[in-house]
């Protein structure tokens, strides 16, 4: 893996941009609201563009009917938070507990491991993801990771 210093803002639009047809065709609005004075985070790009993937992956097919995907970013204390909030089918109290599981899906052709690939991947930056839902309305996964030493 190679490790360096990241521009969170910068992933997300570049994940965006080739994601940008996808959330088209799915009538899936994205709401950017990213904070200009974000402190880099260190990290592995291709394994950080990975998690962002697949939670924007995971909101659009919440989304079946369309909606709208907020991706808003933040300085926390010593993290940088990326919260993706999605109004899509929502996530019961029972749900929520297996979701991380491998193998875990609901849906036909899932593999049910993206979210357990990115909890890994979140762990190994040193971070960590929380999920807050209500069924019928909606969800937000926000992801939190270490701020680089230095740069803020
Ligand atoms: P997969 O997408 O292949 O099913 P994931 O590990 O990415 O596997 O997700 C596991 C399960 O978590 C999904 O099948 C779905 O039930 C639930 N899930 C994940 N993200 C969302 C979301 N944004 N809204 C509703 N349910 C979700
Ligand atoms: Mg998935």
């Amino acid at each position: 893996v190679s490790v360096k210093e990241c521009s969170v803002n910068q992933l997300i639009k570049g994940v965006l941009s080739f994601s940008a047809a996808m959330l088209r065709k799915q009538h899936v609005r994205v709401r950017l609201q990213l904070d200009n004075a974000l402190p880099l985070i260190l990290g592995d790009t291709e394994k950080l563009k990975q998690i962002f993937v697949n939670l924007i992956v995971n909101a659009a097919e919440a989304m079946p009917f369309g909606g709208e995907l907020v991706i808003k970013t933040a300085t926390l204390k010593d993290a940088v938070t990326i919260a993706f909030t999605d109004t899509g089918t929502g996530i019961s109290k029972e749900e929520k507990s297996k979701i991380f599981n491998p193998y875990y899906t609901t849906k036909k052709t899932g593999t049910g491991l993206g979210l357990s690939i990115s909890l890994q991947s979140i762990m190994l930056h040193g971070g960590k993801i929380e999920v807050e839902s209500v069924p019928g309305e909606g969800s937000t996964f926000t992801v939190q990771l270490p701020i680089a030493q230095g740069s803020k």
